[in-house]
């Protein structure tokens, strides 16, 4: 069981979960191995006490998988945490065959206050180019190749000194079996002309850019320890749109870290009405212990907390039922990503959604496939989501 451990509530669903699957002991369950950050980083306290655990492995331990099932049959439970290798590019895909996530780095050395993940995956490594190359090569035709880091545009700066991820992008754009490419987490700081540049003019780049902002408030910002502030965020993605009027840009934002103010909360309600940002996340503040950001005084309470992530919600809401209702009576190029739930449609998305998190395109056809590009006309939206048919499809016919 793969974990996560950057938030409290991350923690609680792994450590229940591995409590769940040890009910199927005896039966369906040999071995239960846990791996990734909650060992990675906790294994010291868990390790005695989760018991129901056979085996911890750590984030880079993927390699000794096997090793370390067998060894358990010969030596019971085992703590190899930080036993393995960090990745060398050999990859099993877990995601639908037509999409993947490379991730070019792990780490980060930005140590935003509240966040634990500089202490989990350590500082910030860069993967050499060229085994991201022959890692893209080895995942098969991709419709999409979705670059993924804790930040991705901080590409190269430890490897090569100075940041290589346009020359990573384009190497990768390159690889005749990947059809497009979409950034994910990219830091606004290092969201430079050459990388507008890039997204404008390669053609396999999708015209979509994730930019985590956190929040538009410039003390807050300050307090959280991120770069920039409400102004260069609107400069920034002014100058995006000046270069590249199409672009969807996703963010998230943090409601109710502590002493945010219900002024400050609504100030950031005003940035998303100015910013009209296509696809937005918005979670309430975790208290993360061993995090700067833990023993800072004004914790705002729970109940505050996600009356304002309500707020933001219904505020992007409107925005995004704004944008999607000029689609209605469209023809939108979509992505198939496969059959429906209830199996009486197709599901896609658009180039301004990516997968699991954004917005998709439910859509009639005689026949699609997953990973072919459908032209669907547009009949409803509702907040989130597109509806729709092929030209061809006759619904009488059906
Ligand atoms: S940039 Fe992201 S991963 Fe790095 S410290 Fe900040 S929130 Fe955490």
């Amino acid at each position: 069981m793969n974990t996560c451990a950057f938030l409290n509530e991350a923690r609680k669903e792994a450590i229940d979960t591995v409590l769940e699957c040890d009910a199927y002991r005896g039966g369906k369950l040999e071995k239960l191995i846990v791996s990734g950050c909650l060992p990675e980083k906790y294994a010291p306290e868990l390790f005695p006490s989760l018991t129901e655990g056979d085996v911890f492995i750590g984030c880079n331990d993927a390699d000794i998988l096997l090793e370390a099932i067998e060894r358990s049959y010969r030596e019971g439970r085992l703590n190899l945490v930080g036993f393995g290798h960090e990745s060398t590019g050999m990859r099993v895909l877990t995601t639908p065959l037509h999409y993947a996530y490379l991730k070019i780095a792990d780490g980060c050395n930005n140590h935003c206050t509240y966040c634990l993940i500089p202490k989990i995956r350590g500082q910030y490594r860069s993967y050499p180019i060229e085994q991201l190359a022959r890692e893209a090569e080895s995942l098969g035709d991709l419709s999409e190749l979705i670059l993924v880091a804790q930040d991705t545009t901080r590409y190269g700066t430890d490897l090569y000194g100075a940041s290589r991820f346009v020359p990573l992008i384009r190497r990768l754009s390159q690889i005749e079996s990947v059809r497009a490419i979409r950034l994910l987490y990219c830091y606004p700081d290092m969201i430079d002309d050459a990388l507008i540049e890039e997204i404008a003019s390669n053609e396999k780049l999708i015209k979509y850019l994730d930019i985590p902002l956190q929040h538009s408030e410039d003390r807050i910002l300050k307090l959280m320890n991120r770069k920039g502030s409400r102004k260069s965020y609107l400069d920034l993605i002014a100058r995006l749109r000046a270069r590249i009027p199409e672009i969807a840009i996703r963010s998230t934002f943090i409601a109710g870290f502590p002493t945010e103010t219900d002024a400050e909360n609504a100030a950031l309600a005003d940035f998303l009405r100015e910013a009209r940002l296509t696809n937005c996340g918005f979670f309430a503040y975790s208290r993360e212990p061993d995090t700067a950001a833990y023993r800072l005084p004004g914790q705002v309470s729970a109940r505050v907390k996600s009356t304002r992530v309500r707020a933001l919600y219904a505020v992007q809401r409107a925005i995004s039922e704004e944008f999607l209702r000029t689609k209605v009576g469209a023809v939108v190029p979509v992505l198939c990503d496969g059959v429906a739930e209830g199996g009486d449609r197709f599901v896609g998305r658009a180039y301004w959604s990516a997968p699991e998190i954004d917005g998709k395109v439910y859509f009639q056809a005689p026949y699609a496939e997953q990973g072919q590009t459908y032209l669907v006309r547009v009949t409803a939206a509702d907040s989130y989501d597109l509806f729709g048919q092929t030209e061809d499809y006759d619904e009488s016919a059906q």
